[in-house]
């Protein structure tokens, strides 16, 4: 799978940006990541070799994991980006957003019913933000919907918002100042996707994660196997 970042930069707008690794990565290295602007990789999806070929390979592309694809400065260039996603319908590109409130105002003008070879990703964090931005999701023309509650912070009943979803992915934050997570309610969310038919996947522990009334210290390195480990992952059935 590839990686494209047309631009790069951010700002905190929701309870999940706390321990933001953007901001993280950027503090350790002193840049600033509010100075959002273009990257040199802003054409990559139809740079072309010599040959002619495309340099980026057919398949998934994640598209903008160094920003949030929706935020207000990229206004000016989404719409060369819409354009090479268009003229790639052999690359699925995959965004999350935690401004997805934003989406109708960032759409081209032919999207009708949304693009076959785009992925959209809306992220939740507790039962507060998880009403405010499912309700508006829930009913977007986007022909590929999934869920992301990372990091989970709290219980979220989402059972109302499953329909159309193609799949849920949860996960725990990650750092010494962590908020913790409690098992109980990847748990549950578990059960809603069954009960909903939705394909669901835990993707990492919380560096605090309570699990029968007992809270574990996890070190970072084992966030994703100890999820693994779990295995508590479910795929949709096909009815
Ligand atoms: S929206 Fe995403 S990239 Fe932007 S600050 Fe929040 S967590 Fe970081």
């Amino acid at each position: 799978m590839a990686r494209w970042d047309p631009w790069r930069g951010c700002r905190r707008c929701s309870d999940g940006c706390l321990h933001c690794y953007i901001h993280k990565g950027d503090a350790r290295r002193k840049v600033d990541t509010g100075d959002i602007h273009k990257t040199k990789d802003f054409d990559k999806p139809v740079a072309r070799l010599k040959n002619g070929e495309y340099k980026m390979k057919p398949g998934l592309v994640y598209l903008g994991f160094s920003t949030d694809f929706l935020i207000e400065e990229g206004d000016p260039w989404r719409g060369d980006c819409w354009r090479m996603i268009r003229q790639r319908p052999d690359c699925t590109f995959l965004f999350l957003t935690k401004r997805i409130e934003r989406f109708r105002d960032c759409l081209p003008g032919d999207w009708g019913g949304g693009y076959e070879n785009v992925v959209v990703c809306c992220t939740v964090e507790n039962q507060e933000n998880a009403d405010r931005k499912l309700s508006v999701f829930r009913d977007l023309p986007i022909r590929h919907k999934c869920i992301t509650a990372q990091p989970l912070l709290g219980p979220i009943d989402l059972e109302g918002y499953l329909e159309g979803m193609e799949l849920v992915t949860v996960g725990g934050e990650s750092d010494p100042g962590a908020r913790q997570l409690d098992y109980d309610w990847v748990l549950s969310i578990r059960q809603q996707c069954i009960r909903k038919n939705v394909s669901f996947e835990f993707r990492q522990c919380g560096t605090y994660t309570i699990k029968d009334g007992k809270r574990y210290h996890i070190p970072t390195r084992e966030l994703t196997k100890q999820a693994r480990a779990a295995a508590i992952n479910w795929k949709a059935q096909v009815l």
